[in-house]
């Protein structure tokens, strides 16, 4: 491809309105443009890096031996009715009406359609294990798109489903899928971790996330020291210490003003105790209704935890003025108390003696607070977030915090699907039995974005190797030069005769000008014909990752450049 004949609009300054530096890098390395909120065109650079990763992503499957399929985009009501999800899955999904006035949604994910395909086709244990596949656009109506290509509102998503017998069948499938999303991450070139995970509004019992580490990443992930144990904190089990009996004498409730102090810390500097001794009460809207919940004073509610806690859809949680104008409750001064809403409660609450809490009138605290004396909360349960002063729940290692980016989810989901659809089929017994399912979905867009996020410098993007649009970019920097010209001209055609992915770049630019884009657009092999061509017959290639430059003879270049790369492939394919 030559340079002059592709749309690369790049772009000097940051766009204002791109807060992640992988959005700001596709934008401005001219990759994808906006089209409105979450709705991006991928322009010709950028469908070349999405198509690359499709292509590792098709490759793995097959090997794993999944079939590929297309289902359509548009989903009858009546099939997310039956499995009950046109009630249950909220707002990101996007329901309209035809003009028959029947109702449909745009599918944010295919288990309806997989399952109804399955009822109908697949009828004996022979035909198992099926695993079905597709690479396809998804519509999920984000409360909040954000960052480019990482939270669209449409994305390109691999969502697999695959169809057991039994339940020792699903756990095979699962794991083979796990093994082949090991295998495209690191075909990807990617650094990434499997950790367990929640398993959010698709439902099932079990899940891991594959997480690509990046400071920028949206989910934190605990990682035990000492153990194997990684788990997204949505997911991980706080476990506590045996109570060590010590046994405080329980003091009488009282009643003290604080004027004023509505943070925890003030509240603690001003009555002499540690936030520790503060419980904590915050109002979160759980499908709709108000309801608090109870943390230590230095502890945060994980709101995962709290909506697998209350078998919510939706929680949030609730503005202050929101609080007052639902609830009536002064926001700095609530408390368990006599709360007139629902309560729920973090287990390590109700170890506590003597607390400290809002009295539910402002300017006023309460002292001497016992739970199970004082109040009673409904459900008490693991609610808040996993610290690194905790243990790990697997072996009581210690722990560490990280960044990652979500590219893949994997789910057993049993028999949800199967059994809510009726879809079954006839066992060795001659038994009729629901299909034990799993499902797996990589978010084929987000992995472009995640790459970047991971790599890249003020320059610009430093794409891994296997993802990038071009594996060289070959400058001419004497366009009016005809021996640099033609020099350049038969590189180009050399490295494509061997197979190379090149990028000539034949525009009659300043060299600083195509230095600054090379660097920007991410190639990782440079080839420069320019000056010490004309001199010394050498042609200068450099490194877009390690900034390493090398000088080769100009009749060696072509099979030297073809070499390193097939190299450098080989290392992420023999995995
Ligand atoms: P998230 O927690 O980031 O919203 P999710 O749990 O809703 O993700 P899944 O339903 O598991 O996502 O979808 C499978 C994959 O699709 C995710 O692992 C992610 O890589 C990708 N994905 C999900 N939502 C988006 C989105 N809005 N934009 C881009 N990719 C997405
Ligand atoms: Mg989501």
């Amino acid at each position: 491809m030559r340079y002059s004949q592709l749309l690369v609009p790049t772009i000097k300054e940051t766009p204002a309105e791109a807060e992640v530096i992988s959005h700001q890098l596709l934008l401005r390395a001219g990759y994808i443009r906006k089209l409105t909120s979450g709705l991006y065109t991928y322009l010709p650079l950028g469908l070349m890096a999405l198509q690359k990763v499709a292509a590792i992503v098709r490759e793995e499957m097959n090997r794993a031996g999944a079939q590929e399929l297309l289902m359509p985009m548009v989903q009858p009501a009546d099939l997310w009715q039956e499995s009950g999800r046109w009630q249950k899955y909220g707002p990101e999904l996007l329901r309209f009406k035809d003009r028959h006035g029947r109702d449909y949604c745009l599918g944010p994910t295919h288990e309806e359609v997989i399952t109804d395909i399955a009822r109908r086709e697949l009828q004996s244990y022979r035909q198992l294990p099926t695993n079905l596949y597709q690479i396809q656009t998804k519509f999920r109506d984000e409360i909040r798109p954000r960052f480019g290509l990482m939270r669209g509102r449409e994305f390109v998503m691999k969502d697999a489903y695959s169809f057991d017998a039994d339940d020792k069948g699903a756990s095979l499938s699962y794991e083979k899928m796990k093994e082949a999303y090991h295998r495209i991450f690191t075909r990807c070139g990617l650094s990434f971790r499997a950790v367990e995970a929640d398993t959010g509004s698709i439902g099932g019992s079990y899940s891991h996330e594959f997480m690509v580490l990046a400071d920028t990443g949206e989910d934190t992930l605990v990682i035990c020291n000492d153990c194997d144990y990684a788990a997204n904190v949505e997911k991980a089990a706080v476990v506590l210490p045996e109570a060590d009996g010590s046994s405080e004498e329980k003091q009488p409730l009282a009643r003290v003003e604080t004027p004023g102090m509505k943070k925890v810390e003030r509240v603690a500097d001003f009555l002499g105790v540690s936030p520790r001794d503060i419980i904590k009460t915050m109002i979160f809207l759980v499908d709709g209704e108000p309801v608090a919940a109870l943390v230590r004073g230095d502890r945060q509610v994980q709101e995962v935890k709290l909506k697998n806690l209350l078998h919510a859809t939706e929680v949030e949680p609730m503005a202050d003025d929101e609080v007052w104008k639902r609830t009536k409750l002064p926001v700095g001064y609530m408390g368990p108390v006599d709360i007139p809403i629902r309560l729920v409660a973090d287990q390590e609450v109700m170890r506590m003696v003597n607390g400290v809490t809002g009295a539910n009138e402002k300017g006023m605290h309460l002292t001497g607070v016992n739970p199970g004396r004082d109040f009673e909360p409904e459900l008490v349960g693991d609610l808040r977030q996993i610290t690194t002063e905790d243990g790990c729940p697997v072996c009581g290692g210690g722990l560490s915090l990280t960044e990652g980016i979500e590219v893949g989810h994997i789910f057993k989901l049993g028999t949800t699907y199967s059994k809510a659809m009726k879809a079954t089929f006839q066992d060795r017994d001659g038994v009729e039995k629901p299909f034990v399912m799993g499902c797996y979905g990589i978010g084929v867009s987000r992995v472009v974005a995640a790459a970047i996020e991971q790599n890249h410098d003020e320059n610009g993007i430093i794409f891994p190797l296997p993802l990038a649009p071009f594996q060289v970019i070959v400058l001419n920097l004497g366009v009016k030069d005809a021996a640099i010209s033609r020099a350049a001209e038969q590189l180009y055609s050399d490295l494509q005769g061997r197979g190379v992915e090149v990028l000539l770049d034949d525009r009659d630019e300043r060299p600083g000008s195509k230095f600054k884009d090379a660097d920007l657009l991410g190639i990782p092999y440079r080839a420069t014909v320019g000056k010490t061509f004309a001199k010394e017959g050498m042609i200068e290639l450099r490194l877009r990752a390690s900034g390493e430059t090398i000088m080769l003879p100009f009749a060696e270049a072509g099979a030297g450049i073809a070499a390193m790369i097939e190299q450098e492939l080989q290392k992420v394919q023999d995995v």
